[in-house]
């Protein structure tokens, strides 16, 4: 008799951290799905050497200073690179940090990358939107039907 109520109340636990774990599954692919689980942690990959060395280039200070190093640039002489979205510096400082990642540190602007499956998810991005989030609430139906189905089939 015990035995039986114990055994049964094992199932109940082992049933809720079954959904428990489906939760946490579930929450990781809606996660995934809006694109904030790489967003946290991931620069985008390094730019292209073609894109670098493609940099407009100028060699007369025009004031201001460099935003890697954060030293002033001097009035003439000084190796200033130029980003398509007008940030100016150091070719040193920008040529370093562009090996690490595509993006100007100022504003984001990202340049070419070499990285073929970063530049379709790009291009895919920004094709459509909508079509990620309809494909996401399938998949998230699929799962929330697979779920029914299991926790109403008969235990045993
Ligand atoms: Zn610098
Ligand atoms: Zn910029």
């Amino acid at each position: 008799m015990a035995s039986y109520f114990d055994e049964h109340a094992q199932d109940e636990d082992e049933e809720r951290w079954e959904e428990e774990e489906s939760l946490i599954r579930l929450a990781r692919l809606i996660l995934r799905g809006l694109g904030l689980e790489s967003a946290a942690a991931q620069l985008p990959p390094p730019a292209s050497q073609a894109a670098i060395l493609a940099l407009r280039k100028r060699s007369e200070g025009k004031g201001g200073s460099c935003p890697v190093c954060l030293a002033a640039f001097a009035d003439d002489g000084e190796d200033i690179t130029v980003l398509p979205c007008n940030h100016s510096y150091h070719t040193a400082c920008i040529s370093t940090w562009l090996h690490k990642t595509c993006s100007c540190p100022v504003c984001r602007f990202e340049l070419p990358t070499d990285d073929v499956e970063y530049e379709e998810t790009k291009k895919e991005k920004m094709r459509s939107c909508s079509r990620r989030r309809l494909v996401l609430a399938q998949s998230l139906g699929q799962r929330l039907g697979i779920q029914k189905v299991l926790s109403s089939s008969p235990v045993g």
